[in-house]
């Protein structure tokens, strides 16, 4: 009787035990490297069927609305052609890999500090002259700390980003793009930074008399920050108070004076 006992407690609680549930994971194609590939593992050899798999897929969505920095599913290439300074680049539009601009030259053309290291569009620099030059005779010193960057590059920099926080994509798309999703790819885009900070780059631009200085005047000289602090569920990316985009005066004053930021100025253009 007693065995019994203890082989039916057994039972209830085999059968009390939570099924271990399966879980979705997320790897990344390595030939693809912008194409999610979900995998149902539980047991490799068990298949679940589509229709779990699209449910699971929708329950994700549905949970991460706010996880800013995540790339669509679908992703498409720029509507317009990278030539064009009004072309939208973001999480859903990439360039081309083929696409670079023909007419980079070097960014000391206009006369920044640090500009023999880097290349820009020649369009950037009359505009980047004076912008640098009226800077300086107000006691702002500005250099350069990155400029265009091939897709190849790109593709170094988000892997170099990865390896150097284990592996964590969800970190590193918060602050790094991944191939052909990157503005530098346009030869438009300028980090800037100052002798105030040593000419380091990140987050310490923020408090710069630099920063406050672009910050106020460079729409007048047709740069515009990307990605502005407390907008990052729009842009999909932290705020960065040192990169900034050429896309010509007039469409800088005309962004200005519709009080959007650039992200979705480009979209009025753009979809
Ligand atoms: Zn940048």
């Amino acid at each position: 009787m007693k065995k019994v006992l203890i082989c039916l407690i057994f039972l209830i609680l085999i059968l009390s035990m939570p099924k271990k549930t399966a879980e979705l994971t997320i790897n990344w194609d390595t030939d693809n490297k912008d194409k999610k590939i979900y995998q149902w593992v539980e047991n490799p050899n068990n298949i679940i069927d589509t229709s779990t798999i699209a449910l699971v897929k929708a329950q994700k969505q549905d949970t991460t609305t706010n996880k800013w920095w995540e790339y669509p599913d679908v992703i498409y290439t720029t509507k317009r052609s990278g030539d064009d300074l009004l072309v939208l680049v973001n999480k859903q539009y990439k360039l081309p890999s083929s696409y670079a601009p023909r007419d980079l030259v070097k960014a000391s053309k206009s006369g920044i500090r640090k500009g023999e290291n880097y290349y820009l569009r020649s369009i950037v620099i009359p505009d980047l002259t004076k912008m640098v030059t009226d800077a300086k005779s107000e006691g702002v010193d500005l250099c350069i700390v990155s400029g265009y960057r091939s897709y190849q590059t790109q593709i170094d920099t988000y892997n170099y980003w990865l390896k150097m926080n284990n592996g964590n994509t969800s970190l590193v798309d918060t602050f790094s793009a991944r191939a052909g999703h990157s503005q530098h790819q346009l030869g438009t885009v300028i980090d800037f930074s100052t002798n105030e900070i040593n000419e380091k780059l990140g987050d310490e631009f923020s408090n710069t008399k630099a920063s406050k200085w672009l910050s106020q005047n460079a729409f007048k000289y047709g740069f515009v920050i990307s990605y502005p602090k407390g907008h990052e569920n729009i842009t999909g990316y932290k705020h960065e108070s040192w990169h900034y985009r050429y896309i010509g005066v007039e469409n800088a004053k005309s962004m200005i004076n519709s009080g959007k930021i650039l992200e979705l100025y480009l979209r009025s253009y753009n979809l």
